[in-house]
């Protein structure tokens, strides 16, 4: 029987298989940014970010962390547990950038003293708000063991990542999770890990490598998603 899609977001498409507790998450060329008021795509984008999620999954996979990647086909699809997503992004930072700077009115690059947890809201219409522990558990999204979860296990994942990329120079300024609860209750990392959801940045010359050459109109997107799945393909030879 042939795949059913269930659902098409920005940048992914996700089909049922014949087993219940198995989707297939194919990747889109497709790239967007501010809630999609900006689009665009490059032709293999959907397949770099499927190969550097897959080497990312792996890395975490020896490093411990639980999450939802079972196999990689076809080059930019992924067979991966179906999970029942809790509606919260949940963000790292370990460097000032992006929102963050704007609300504070802080220039980019300035090093964290402590990584920084955050929940957004996940809900389109309104450009998906943050959210406060509070304002989580009184609308019943998520309860305070569970938001407590999400944090250490947010900040174990920012560590097993940092310590990839220290090996090939580059700098997780930033990332973006989502966790979802697998059909036998358990909270597993969810969705993909690429350079659409984290900022990288080059150690030594701080050159953007991420979505942010899209976003701000820098130029040589898909070199440099291009760059950090060979460096990525590099460090977990290491
Ligand atoms: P910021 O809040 O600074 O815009 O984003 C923080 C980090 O989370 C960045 O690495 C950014 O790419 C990621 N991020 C935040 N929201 C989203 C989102 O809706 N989709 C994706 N793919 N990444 C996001």
């Amino acid at each position: 029987m042939a795949d059913k899609l269930i659902y098409e977001g920005k940048a992914k498409k996700i089909f049922q298989t014949d087993k219940a507790d198995q989707v297939l998450m194919e990747f889109k060329d497709s790239l967007t940014a501010f809630n999609a008021l900006k689009k665009g795509e490059f032709q293999g984008k959907g397949e770099l970010n499927c190969q550097i999620s897959t080497l990312i999954f792996h890395w975490l996979s020896q490093n411990g962390i639980k999450h939802h990647w079972i196999a990689t086909r076809d080059k930019n699809k992924m067979l991966v547990e179906k999970t029942e997503i809790i509606p919260l992004e949940v963000v790292v930072r370990n460097f000032m950038a992006g929102s963050l700077a704007k609300k504070l009115g802080q220039t980019e690059g300035l090093k964290l003293k402590n990584p920084i947890v955050e929940f957004y809201f996940k809900k389109d219409e309104l450009n998906d708000p943050f959210v406060n522990d509070d304002q989580i558990t009184a609308l019943g999204w998520a309860d305070q063991k569970t938001l407590d979860l999400l944090k250490a296990e947010a900040l174990n994942i920012n560590s097993v990542l940092q310590k990839l990329f220290q090996k090939i120079d580059l700098k997780l300024i930033d990332f973006k999770t989502e966790f979802g609860r697998n059909q036998k209750g358990a909270i597993i990392l969810s969705d993909e890990i690429s350079p659409d959801c984290m900022r990288l940045w080059d150690e030594k010359t701080n050159r953007k490598l991420d979505k942010d050459r899209f976003r701000q109109d820098l130029g040589e997107v898909a070199e440099s998603y291009q760059e950090v799945f060979q460096r990525i393909e590099k460090g977990v030879r290491l």
